[in-house]
């Protein structure tokens, strides 16, 4: 049996996983489970799964849970600090980083310099720290197992190839809600249009990525970390139906696709039992009754995320990484309407071109960058 942790358990990905757990029946023991704030979920989690500790970000999350939880031989660790201590924890095999945003980084960082492997859904820890974790991992021996479907895929079609044949990579993405939406009307897309993922159900951040296309950004920034891809060979396919995760060009033009149903649970599951393929019972692949698949290019002038991280990772250095904070940021403030959805590719651009950008970047400038662009992206003024 495997011990596992599960950071930000109480996520779209944390849930997900813990149900992948349970149908792996015994071949996982569950050792640490973290929160935010959402204390009930946490607890309800806690006594199932019996982890020996778990994390809480929140102040008064922390105390409902301990005060909950103290019959039950749990730890409650409180805070930023208890999540990293947890998280540089050595005595797991795994460690799946569900966490959301830039808060994802330094437990991947720790956990990779501990030598624990990573079930990486968090891609923010690579788009601000790439190069970081690359160097920890030539240490430690840990190895990133990717858990984003688009890598999953990308991850599964490699397998028994050589990187020296490989030509090209190809990201598939939905598109989001606003694929085919006038773009004059883009100035009156408030929160809840842009939270109508058409294919996936996931968290709010991830979301209003995907509705800005900043997640396919993202995820060409991931894909170089991951694969050693540069941005001129990874191309972006819009494909509306979210069949196809993702696919992969070799040398002779022989190009290998991976499919499945839209459900993150099967690249969880591949993440924790790789080389496997597990058996599962959540639904087949029914080709017959998708019916068509569609591929288009990605519309530029709809979605100027794209290029701005394309521009960022062949700048490099800490480009990346304040193009990362500005867009978590600025999505947080369109998420409180105080920004309108085309602020928030403005901003990033602004905060990109302002930065004092630095080739190699340590992991406290990665923080100073931090605090710097958070600050950058709140002084701009409310709609
Ligand atoms: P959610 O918002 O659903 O969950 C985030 C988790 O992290 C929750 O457990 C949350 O706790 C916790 N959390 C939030 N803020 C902090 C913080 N500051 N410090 C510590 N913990 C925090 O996100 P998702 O599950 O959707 O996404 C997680 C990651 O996976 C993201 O990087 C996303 O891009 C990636 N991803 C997600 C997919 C999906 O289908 N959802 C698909 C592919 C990738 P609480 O519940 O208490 O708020």
């Amino acid at each position: 049996m495997k011990k596992i942790s599960i950071l930000g358990s109480t996520g779209s990905i944390g849930v997900n996983a813990l149900n992948v757990i349970d149908n792996l029946n015994d071949a996982f023991d569950v050792a640490v489970l973290s929160a935010n704030k959402n204390g009930h979920l946490l607890v309800e989690q806690a006594k199932k799964y019996r982890p020996d500790a778990v994390a809480v970000i929140d102040n008064e999350a922390a105390d409902f849970v301990r005060s909950e939880l103290k019959h039950n031989k749990i730890t409650v660790f409180q805070g930023r600090e208890g999540l990293l201590e947890l998280a540089s924890r050595n005595d797991v095999d795994i460690m799946l980083n569900g966490l959301v945003g830039s808060s994802g980084m330094a437990p991947t960082i720790n956990a990779v310099q501990a030598g624990v492997d990573v079930a990486l859904s968090n891609k923010e820890s690579l788009v601000m720290a790439g190069d970081i974790i690359e160097q920890e991992k030539e240490i430690s021996g840990s190895r990133i197992l990717p858990v984003d479907s688009e890598h999953s895929a990308i991850w599964q079609c490699l397998v028994g190839e050589n990187m020296d044949e490989v030509d090209r990579i190809i990201l598939t993405g939905s598109g989001g809600p606003f694929r085919t939406r006038d773009i004059d009307t883009f100035n009156q897309i408030i929160p809840a249009h842009a939270l109508k993922h058409p294919n996936w159900d996931m968290g709010r951040k991830i979301t209003i990525d995907s509705a800005t296309m900043m997640n396919k950004g993202l995820e060409v920034i991931e894909t170089r970390w991951l694969f050693g891809v540069d941005a001129d060979n990874i191309q972006i396919v819009v494909h509306p139906q979210s069949i196809i995760h993702s696919m992969v060009e070799f040398k002779d033009k022989s190009v290998k696709a991976q499919m499945g149903v839209p459900d993150m649970k099967i690249p969880i599951q591949y993440a924790l039992t790789y080389p496997q393929h597990a058996p599962a019972s959540w639904d087949a692949l029914n080709l017959v009754d998708v019916g068509m698949l569609t591929f288009e290019s990605p519309d530029m002038n709809r979605f100027p995320c794209i290029e701005l991280a394309y521009e960022a990772l062949k700048k490099k250095g800490t480009m990346t990484a304040v193009l990362n904070v500005a867009n978590e940021q600025a999505v947080y403030r369109f998420l409180k309407e105080e920004i309108g959805f085309m602020d928030i590719p403005a901003i990033i651009e602004k905060a990109c071109a302002q930065h004092d950008w630095v080739s190699h970047p340590t992991l406290t400038d990665l923080f100073e960058l931090e605090a710097w662009a958070t600050r950058f992206v709140h002084a701009y003024p409310i709609k």
